[in-house]
């Protein structure tokens, strides 16, 4: 072997060893980037968990008419929009009951209390001595503004007479004297915002997809909405007193008509809530490239923690240590929201940061100037 050859022979060694130590910083890279997007699933995969309560079963039959019980049309209702949601795998189930049993209203609570639950989904019929009033209508927690919605939130509260010990349970709460409603808007206030909002998508979609007559949003004192600890509704699907309304809540076309309308509203709510990754929505959006992105068309992003009728200084001591907290008057709320920015990515950082502290129920919300808009809009401002 002369020079030369040797010289060749060294730097073809040289050269395997380098592409070796390539190939290795390669796979290396590989496997941190999988890692790593396994991480970014993992996070935004985080299963967003819906209560939905069948109400009444067993002893307690709820109202009925033309021989069918309220308890057994929502029990086939809730399984019908059990078996639609159980097709998003980023979605957990919990079921009150499954099956015709007697559940006090605190326990439903109580069972979407412990699970930590997201969002909390009441399903129930209407009933009266008339048989003319139909139509359906969706209830958030609050005040009552008028005497039938107090009604209706009487006739499911009496249930708990049902329970034993409820004057003890209830802390002598009587769901057949008005005053004992008095003081109930108090709570609930937190989730407020939200509750509605999906109470709005389960009204559009029953009116807009389903042609079902609208009695709207409304506000009552029901029971088993007071004591979960997140956004939550009760929706009143029909009136199985009145003839054609039962004949569409008690068949089975009806039922899977009801179902798929509810389980789509609860999929718009958890998309308008988690949103799942920026560039999933700007690829979705209609992006109008070259737009004139100077400050005053950014849209400004906030974390929205807190909605109250109560007026409080937006100081960061009320707020846990939060800061910057501003506030915003809408309607007859307070709203109280913490951070600023016109970064999407910034805010989702300070919305975890808000949850941290224990705001579980905060939100991101977008402005245009004064005017608020969606994130999905907001988003669109965003690209350069
Ligand atoms: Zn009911």
């Amino acid at each position: 072997m002369n020079r030369l050859q040797k010289l060749k022979l060294k730097l073809q060694s040289d050269f395997k060893i380098n592409l070796l130590q390539k190939h290795l910083a390669f796979a290396f890279i590989v496997i941190l980037s999988v890692f790593n997007n396994f991480q970014i699933q993992a996070q935004s995969q985080q299963l967003f968990k819906v209560v939905i309560d069948a109400g009444h079963g067993g002893k307690d039959t709820g109202t009925h008419g033309y021989g069918v019980y309220e308890k057994d049309v929502v029990l086939d209702v809730v399984l019908k929009v059990g078996a639609k949601l159980r097709q998003h795998k980023d979605i957990e189930l919990i079921y009150t009951r499954q099956k015709d049993e007697f559940i006090g209203l605190n326990e439903r609570a109580v069972i979407g209390n412990k699970a930590k639950a997201d969002l909390f989904v009441s399903i129930h019929c209407n009933g009266v001595r008339s048989d003319s009033p139909y139509g359906s209508e969706t209830f958030v927690l609050g005040l009552h503004r008028n005497q039938d919605n107090l009604e209706v939130a009487m006739k499911e509260n009496q249930v708990i007479e049902l329970e034993e010990n409820y004057e003890e349970k209830y802390g002598g709460f009587d769901p057949k004297t008005p005053e004992s409603y008095i003081g109930f808007s108090l709570m609930q206030e937190e989730y407020l915002d939200q509750s509605i909002l999906l109470a709005d998508y389960i009204q559009k979609n029953f009116t807009q997809n389903l042609k079902r007559k609208n009695r709207g949003v409304k506000q009552a004192g029901f029971l088993v909405l007071r004591e979960t600890y997140m956004p939550s509704v009760l929706v009143e699907l029909g009136f199985l007193s009145n003839k054609s309304e039962n004949n569409f809540l008690k068949s089975e076309k009806g039922q899977m008509h009801l179902a798929e309308q509810i389980s789509q509203a609860i999929i718009n709510y958890k998309n308008a809530l988690h949103i799942e990754s920026e560039e999933e929505l700007v690829a979705s959006s209609d992006v109008q490239k070259n737009k004139d992105t100077s400050d005053e068309y950014k849209a400004t992003f906030y974390v929205q923690i807190v909605a109250t009728k109560r007026k409080i200084k937006a100081s960061s001591e009320n707020f846990k240590g939060l800061s910057p907290i501003s506030r915003v008057k809408e309607g007859d709320l307070y709203k109280y929201r913490f951070a600023e920015s016109h970064s999407h990515k910034y805010i989702q950082n300070k919305l975890l940061e808000a949850k941290d502290k224990g705001y579980k129920g905060a939100f991101i919300i977008a402005y245009l100037g004064d005017k608020k808009i969606s994130i999905e809009q907001a988003l669109k401002t965003q690209i350069k």
